[in-house]
């Protein structure tokens, strides 16, 4: 190909043009703040997670995780002996914050975990898996296989109705409050990375998806090939009544 380095009518050359129309679309920006408020809110449940494990009392030890959460109304009202020293009450505030940032979390990556674990479905508030690279949706996949292999544990209570050969312990079963405590704060930041990488993918599916900038080989009417640059062809286009077309055996970008 001869001179194609340059536009023919504002001589700008590939990069410029790249530089200049890359522009920050709407949705593009959305999804950055959001990535930066995942980030944000990570970091305060991992303070707050500091603040639970210190927080619950330790007679409370052996109470049953799931019982006490769902529960939570009912133990505002519990107390417990402690001999000389009185009562000892759960925290009402603490426990509240528990249960709500559980809500929050495990209840979202329970409902999810079996459309990430089979690359495929919705996921709420997100929309389908399918469109994704297979790249991504495997290391969705990975992710929560490898959280479950660690704890030995499905994080949805039902297994997702199959068969499960890792003979692997439901959800909170059987977990005391302060392992399901553990357990809860672990899924928790499952949570956030897998917010954080669907995030990460709608983003660079938002930049691709954005019309390639650049300089073509441009056919009019039968004229020999021009070079033409985004920007001017489209203008062009606009304002010509020649038939435009860009030349295919040498569309860049392809
Ligand atoms: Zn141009």
């Amino acid at each position: 190909m001869p001179e194609q380095s340059r536009c023919w009518v504002c001589h700008r050359s590939d990069a410029e043009v790249s530089a200049f129309a890359d522009v920050e679309t709407p949705r593009q920006r959305e999804i950055l703040q959001q990535i930066s408020q995942v980030t944000r809110f990570r970091a305060d449940f991992i303070a707050s997670a500091d603040v639970w494990r210190k927080g619950i009392p330790k007679e409370f030890k052996e109470y049953d995780f799931k019982f006490v959460t769902s529960n939570a109304d009912q133990f505002k009202s519990i107390r417990i002996g402690n001999g000389l020293l009185g009562e000892i009450v759960v925290p009402t505030k603490l426990l509240g914050e528990i249960v709500d940032a559980k809500k929050l979390t495990v209840d979202w990556l329970e409902k999810v975990a079996l459309v990430l674990r089979e690359g495929d479905g919705e996921v709420p508030g997100f929309g389908a898996l399918s469109p994704f690279e297979k790249a991504d949706r495997d290391l969705l996949r990975k992710m929560v296989d490898q959280f479950e292999a660690k704890w030995r544990r499905r994080i949805g209570s039902d297994g997702g109705g199959m068969v499960d050969s890792k003979r692997y312990k439901s959800g909170f079963d059987g977990l005391n409050l302060f392992d399901g405590l553990e357990f809860m704060i672990a899924e928790g930041l499952l949570y956030y990375d897998v917010q954080a990488q669907l995030l990460d993918m709608a983003r660079r599916k938002e930049i691709s998806s954005k019309p390639k900038r650049g300089i073509s080989a441009v056919v009019m009417d039968g004229y020999p090939p021009i070079p033409l640059c985004s920007i001017c062809f489209s203008v062009m286009r606009e304002l010509s009544s020649h038939e435009l077309a860009v030349e295919p055996a040498v569309t860049k970008g392809d």
